[in-house]
């Protein structure tokens, strides 16, 4: 028998079952679009009749995969958040969907997001059962491996035994204890990782505490102390445990980062590279993903971007500029004007041709009830950028979906992407 499988045959009356092994599989070491099932980073896998899972470096499980024909689709799978949560891959028609969001899976949750696009994975019975029963069906076969198997398995059956769903759920409410609540909503860029984001909130609440945001805290904008900062490293530290090797990414949060200055960004950052040893990471290409605002994009100067820019990072920032239409913010109760959404965007586009490893992307707002002024003026604007200006950037469109007509939607949608001279997606909501 390899070493490094195991097959178990006929273990109940019930008929042949096989369980097959591997501890140690080296995955991509770096993030990729494309249209396969594609798994990151070093982990095992076993596949046991129906079901191919993945563990991560601690035995936690990270992926689940049907494999066969009750399964949605060959191609799609579920992974498992550091949050807890399960998110679907879905394949959903692969070029449509790379149009649509700029990645060729569409990332389907158990929460409600502004998702424009296609159905909900998480009705069909095979895909909760997986979820649900996951661990009792690998339990059910653990207890009948002898003592004869590998030692590298028994140590990794021991580690996933610990990391019951129990266990994960307690295990997810310390890290959210730890960064001071839920991530409710991950920049868009971290898409370019998987969301695969080491969280570090180094400020609380926003700015403006617009009327129609879900995502707000309602607080206003505080930043931690540098004290905090390394309390937090120091416990992400024992969460991540030995799959830190895993990562390469941190999001410093929460909704407006930026706005907590050179300093405590620039302590942050580093101090987070060092304390989760990148340069070693398995993972290639470290990133560091951040939001900003309206207001403190223009107050961060040249020392600041430039300090970014230097980090070992390549860095996203991600802007909520919503509209250039005055009444349109007015709606959305958000306290700032048009002139200030201008001058801001102006700003991305000269720190973006300015700074090689920096790139700030903008978010819109899309929706039934906002006026037509609202997406001419920004379809103006998108396209009228000087070309030299848009090698980087990516305009996010966040849908805010009330019930209306979804096709509207989704022409304005495509509107405005063909029309820009900038990339343009749709912002799906993920929460860590
Ligand atoms: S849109 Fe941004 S600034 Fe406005 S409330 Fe939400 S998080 Fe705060």
């Amino acid at each position: 028998m390899p070493n490094n499988i195991q097959e178990i045959k006929n273990m109940n009356n019930s008929g042949p079952h096989k369980l097959n092994i591997i501890p140690d599989k080296a995955g991509a070491d770096d993030y990729l679009k494309v249209s396969y099932p594609i798994r990151y980073g070093r982990y095992s896998e076993i596949r046991k009749d129906k079901l191919l899972l993945t563990f991560n470096q601690n035995g936690e499980v990270k992926t689940i995969q049907g494999l066969d024909s009750e399964w949605p689709h060959p191609s799609e799978w579920l992974k498992r958040t550091a949050g807890n949560d399960w998110v679907y891959y879905s394949a959903g028609g692969y070029n449509g969907m790379f149009d649509f969001i700029g990645e060729y899976y569409r990332p389907c949750f158990t929460y409600s997001t502004n998702a424009l696009l296609g159905d909900n994975p998480f009705d069909q019975k095979i895909v909760r059962s997986a979820i649900s029963r996951w661990a009792d069906d690998l339990d059910a076969i653990f207890t009948r491996i002898g003592d004869d198997c590998p030692n590298e398995i028994k140590t990794l059956l021991d580690k996933i035994i610990t990391h019951h769903p129990v266990a994960l759920d307690r295990k997810a409410k310390q890290f959210h204890e730890l960064i001071g609540g839920r991530i409710s909503v991950l920049p868009p860029d971290a898409r370019h990782v998987d969301y695969d984001v080491v969280p570090v909130i180094i400020a609380d609440g926003c700015l403006y505490n617009c009327g129609f945001c879900r995502v707000k805290t309602g607080r206003g904008f505080a930043p931690r102390l540098k004290g905090d900062i390394l309390r937090q490293i120091a416990g992400l530290k024992t969460f991540y445990d030995e799959d830190i090797s895993n990562y390469n990414a941190i999001f410093l949060g929460n909704h407006d980062g930026l706005y907590a200055g050179e300093t405590l960004i620039h302590f942050a950052a580093e101090a987070a590279f060092n304390a989760f040893n990148f340069d070693n990471s398995y993972m290639k290409r470290p990133r560091l993903f951040m939001f900003g605002s309206v207001d403190s994009l223009p107050a961060a100067d040249h020392s600041c971007f430039k300090m970014i820019n230097d980090l070992p990072f390549q860095t996203f920032i991600n802007i909520g500029l919503e509209s250039f239409d005055s009444e349109t913010l007015t709606l959305l109760e958000k306290p700032i004007s048009t002139d200030a959404v201008k001058s801001a965007f102006e700003r991305m586009l000269e720190v973006n041709h300015r700074y090689k490893n920096l790139e700030i992307t903008a978010n819109f707002v899309l929706g039934n009830d906002l006026s037509r002024e609202h997406i001419t003026s920004l379809i103006e604007v998108l396209s009228n950028i000087p070309k030299k200006l848009c090698s980087k950037g990516t305009v996010y469109i966040s849908p805010l979906y009330s019930g209306g007509n979804k096709g509207t939607m989704v022409r304005d949608f495509r509107e405005i992407k063909f029309k820009s001279r900038m990339p343009v997606y749709l912002y799906l909501i993920q929460r860590l």
